[in-house]
């Protein structure tokens, strides 16, 4: 037998282990998603943003994009 996997519902977000929500019938996703995926494009600046918390100056971060 595998482990059941932690759903959560979509549309209110109960947690189940059925692939529908017992709740309202809507459909669930894996509540736990793998932590990056090969194609996560926020992946470089996310590695870019831990190398500046190393540095010893602080840069202009202030740009809300
Ligand atoms: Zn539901």
């Amino acid at each position: 037998m595998r482990p059941r996997l932690l759903r959560v519902c979509r549309k209110c977000n109960r947690y189940t282990f059925e692939q529908t929500c017992p709740i309202c019938g809507g459909p669930t996703e894996i509540a736990h998603p793998p932590p990056f995926s090969p194609d996560d494009k926020y992946l470089e600046l996310r590695m870019k943003a831990l190398r500046r918390e190393d540095g010893p100056g602080t840069q202009d971060m202030g740009s809300a994009g």
